[in-house]
């Protein structure tokens, strides 16, 4: 240990900078032989935890050592080819690589003055991938943590175009205010919407169709409703790719009945944004120029390590009219001629979040993006012909993109809590054998199996893997009785 009072010494971070690099790079080319899901319990790890902090420091080997003896082994490894489950995401070399260069530059990313290249990266890169998912000119991007945190400042700027001089007077003394989503929306919304102060009962669930999109007739019979009960109807959002099944809620018809209705349109599409990017997907974005706001995370099937989520929205100047307030210590003499980012949220302080996505948007390339994604997709639809093919198994709901909703039903079984029961316990055998990872909804009552392709590293002989071992486990459990 050095008796200075700085930092590590240059040597000593380089050579272990090094050694850890090695270490990345192991990792991720032996991580599909490593138990996707850890064979632990609760405790386990903080059980192996010293209690209290060191008194003096310790070198860095040791806790090399650690790393390795301790945290390797109790996690869940979101890079392994066979993990299935949730919406994956993987962090890919490129995207490694640019968070370490932003940990190294540490710049605070809260005004154009504190980190101008991070903020005209930031502008920058965003205008490129509004460009690549076809979002037209007028929407600017801006890069938040998570979607559910995107959600929550769509949520805020809808609020703050309802009128009512809320920022001024707070909730109390106005109307009720109700948001409308489909049954199937993402809980985030219903987060934002309480963070908001709108509370549970001024948020709607729309019922959904068949195929679990948001049937618009009862969101425009529940808007006139709620008008008429003297609520005032401010948001709608609507879903491009639900977090059960990656349904697309009807946006073109939705932002018709926003626009008569003058009613904020937020899209939460933070799984399957991304796939705006293939001409044979824009079926699905259909309407999505007409929002007000748009959410999608390239943390979650771009390739870029968490957390980096964009919001997109046409109407800027109503989201910082929502937050901005300037202190003294922060003005600066570029203010009304740059963006300062810290004006469009919450949080001041911001990571510069947008290197690791210009590294990756540069070392893949639009088209090699595309080719990745088209590949989860194919990936995607082929496991989902296997299931059709297959007598015993079914799907739950139609596949549009490469999430795939299915459940084994042996002939003549037609006793849904005994197919629930079953189907929890084939999940349950095959994610214990820590050699794959799948996770479940529950779809009309139904125990769905979600089969999720999304990973970097995930070829089709990780798919036939897992669909052999579904199969496989399934007659084991048949035949078990
Ligand atoms: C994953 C997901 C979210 C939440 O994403 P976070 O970035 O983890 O907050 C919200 N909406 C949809 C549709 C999602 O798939």
């Amino acid at each position: 240990m050095s008796k200075s009072y700085g930092d590590m010494p240059a040597e000593e971070f380089k050579k272990y900078g090094h050694e850890l690099i090695d270490w990345v790079t192991n990792y991720l080319e032996s991580v599909g032989s490593l138990p996707v899901l850890p064979n632990i319990n609760p405790g386990d790890v903080k059980s192996k935890l010293p209690a209290h902090a060191p008194q003096s420091g310790e070198p860095i080997n040791k806790i090399i050592e650690d790393l390795n003896k301790i945290i390797l082994p109790g996690t869940t490894h979101w890079q392994h080819p066979n993990f299935m489950a949730y919406f994956n995401s993987t962090a890919s070399g490129p995207g490694i690589l640019g968070e370490l260069i932003s940990a190294a530059f540490n710049v605070n990313s809260m005004l154009w003055k504190s980190a101008p290249a991070s903020t005209e990266l930031e502008e920058t890169v965003l205008s490129w991938f509004r460009e690549i998912i076809n979002l037209p000119k007028e929407f600017l991007g801006i890069i938040y943590d998570t979607a559910s945190v995107s959600s929550m400042h769509a949520i805020a700027a809808a609020r703050e175009n309802a009128g009512f001089d809320i920022r001024k007077n707070g909730m109390s003394g106005i109307p009720k205010l109700c948001l409308y989503c489909s049954e199937q929306a993402h809980n985030s919304i219903d987060k934002g919407a309480l963070a908001l102060g709108i509370g549970l009962d001024g948020i709607r669930k729309i019922p959904v169709d068949s195929e679990f999109k948001m049937i618009t007739s009862e969101l425009e019979k529940a808007i006139k409703e709620d008008r008429a009960n003297g609520c005032v109807p401010f948001c709608v959002v609507a879903t491009i790719g639900t977090t059960s099944t990656t349904s697309v809620d009807p946006v073109e018809e939705i932002a018709k009945t926003c626009a008569r209705e003058k009613i904020w349109l937020h899209v939460d599409a933070a799984h399957a944004g991304v796939t705006a990017m293939l001409p044979e997907m824009k079926k699905h974005f259909k309407g999505v120029e007409q929002a007000d706001s748009f959410v999608v995370n390239p943390h979650k099937w771009l390739f870029v390590p968490v957390d980096l989520s964009i919001l997109y929205t046409r109407r800027p100047e109503i989201l910082k009219r929502a937050f901005s307030l300037t202190a003294e210590y922060l003005k600066t003499a570029e203010d009304t001629s740059v963006n300062n980012h810290m004006d469009y949220g919450i949080q001041l302080g911001r990571r510069f979040r947008s290197l690791k996505f210009w590294f990756v948007l540069r070392y893949f390339g639009i088209a090699g993006l595309q080719a990745r994604l088209r590949e989860h997709i194919r990936l995607g639809q082929l496991f989902a012909k296997w299931i059709d093919e297959h007598p015993q198994f079914e799907r739950v709901a139609p596949t549009p993109f490469s999430t795939v909703c299915f459940r084994a039903k042996p002939n003549k079984w037609n006793d849904e809590q005994k197919l629930n029961k079953l189907n929890e316990k084939l999940m349950n055998t095959v994610n214990s054998t820590g050699k794959i990872f799948i996770t479940h909804t529950k779809l009309n009552g139904k125990f769905t199996i979600r089969l999720v392709i999304s990973g970097l590293r995930t070829e089709e002989k990780h798919v036939e893997f897992a669909w052999n071992l579904i199969q496989d486990t399934f007659q084991q459990i048949l035949n078990e009785g």
